[in-house]
């Protein structure tokens, strides 16, 4: 093992080593960034009103082929938003997946309602429709316009499967179960912007789907988020919930409900629109680099995370799983003292000290798979690559 993280070590320092130490993730700025930037500036519209903001959400929505797109400040206030708009109410349950960022969870307690962890597949990391199926027969009872939890009487409202890592989820098959047992699909595609199932870009299979444009995704406005929809009342909705409920009106402030301030500033959906141009070559780019991991990794006794099939992936962090919690830890050490930056995947929320009391099935493959991965770097710029 030390000599595979030492071999790693040298393999990446050419490859990515311009910057010290060599990072996980980082922002490239190789486009309009600047230009889209000044141009919001010298409009003075740098807040919640101005063009780009609407430019990038039908960018998006031609980009996701989502009819509606929703930008807002950042992927967590549009995962709050989602669960909103499929009605998740204080004292519901909305059933998630514990391999993924806090966010996911917190997203349904800001809404009052508890999560429920169910195992993830080995193959893409996404919520796993057999274990879903297996839990719903197991809990669920029709009931409350959807279904009921038998052992905890709350009412299940939705789902929310993760594309993680940016692998597409199995999202068709889970859309038919929540379809089965009235429950709404949700997914938290922040990490998946360019991921693709049977030609569908994710996002699309369930009522909402949000992404996340944080400074570690692929691509970026600093901080944003946006929600993707088909439904036009949905979309209404969500613009009006993230514009603190005002009626429209020429100079009244009139609101019909307590909204929120989530709205993406055009600042930052300058950046957006400026990126979004880019994301062919980022996509481009990050391919590539999974590829020249697939030939260093091969024969060395560890699994280099690929593409599920009938899916093409973003590629957003490339992850290798390990023999055990052990070879990762030597693997996490031996790297960060070589100046190149890996991570474990993250604490599984069920062992999260806010989220323990939460129910959840046997968890077998996500605990497996928290013990064993690394995420190891995949910025964009990297010197098998042009930089325009
Ligand atoms: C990044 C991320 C979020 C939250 O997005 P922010 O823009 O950071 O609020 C939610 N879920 C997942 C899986 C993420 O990776």
């Amino acid at each position: 093992m030390p000599r595979l993280a030492d071999d790693f070590v040298a393999f990446v320092r050419p490859l990515l080593g311009s910057v010290e130490p060599v990072p996980l993730h980082a922002p490239q700025f190789a486009g309009r960034e600047k230009d889209y930037v000044l141009e919001a500036i010298n409009s003075t519209f740098v807040s919640s009103v101005g063009g780009f903001v609407d430019r990038f959400e039908a960018a998006v929505a031609q980009y996701t082929g989502a009819r509606h797109a929703v930008a807002t400040v950042n992927g967590t206030a549009a995962l709050h938003t989602a669960l909103m708009l499929v009605g998740t109410a204080p004292g519901d349950e909305v059933i998630t997946q514990p391999v993924t960022f806090v966010a996911t969870a917190n997203a349904i307690r800001y809404c009052g309602a508890e999560p429920v962890f169910v195992d993830v597949e080995r193959e893409t990391l996404g919520l796993s429709p057999e274990k879903l199926e297996r839990f719903l027969r197991a809990h669920a009872t029709p009931g409350g316009g959807g279904c009921v939890n038998k052992t905890t009487g709350r009412t299940l409202r939705a789902c929310v499967p993760v594309h993680t890592l940016g692998h597409p989820a199995r999202t068709g098959a889970l859309r038919e179960i929540c379809d089965r047992f009235g429950l709404a699909l949700v997914e938290d595609a922040a990490e998946a912007l360019g991921s693709f199932r049977d030609g569908c870009h994710t996002g699309r299979s369930g009522q909402v789907g949000i992404f996340s444009f944080n400074g570690n995704k692929t691509i970026t406005t600093g901080g944003g988020g946006m929600l993707v929809t088909n439904d036009p009342s949905l979309a209404e909705r969500a613009k009006h919930l993230t514009t603190t409920g005002k009626l429209p009106h020429p100079w009244a402030y009139v609101h019909d409900v307590v909204g929120y301030n989530y709205r993406m500033p055009n600042l930052n959906a300058a950046l957006g629109c400026a990126q979004l141009e880019r994301l062919p070559a980022i996509l481009q780019s990050k391919r590539r680099l999974a590829t020249a991991y697939a030939r260093f990794f091969e024969g060395k006794g560890v699994t280099l995370l690929r593409e599920p099939p009938n899916c093409r992936s973003n590629y957003w962090l490339n992850a290798v799983i390990l023999r055990d919690e052990q070879q990762r830890d030597d693997f996490l050490r031996r790297t960060h003292d070589g100046g190149v930056r890996t991570r474990p995947l993250w604490e599984p929320l069920h062992r999260l000290s806010m989220f323990r009391q939460c129910q959840a099935d046997d968890l077998e493959e996500a605990t497996w798979i928290c013990q064993r991965l690394v995420t190891i770097p995949s910025g964009v710029k990297w010197s098998g690559e042009e930089t325009r």
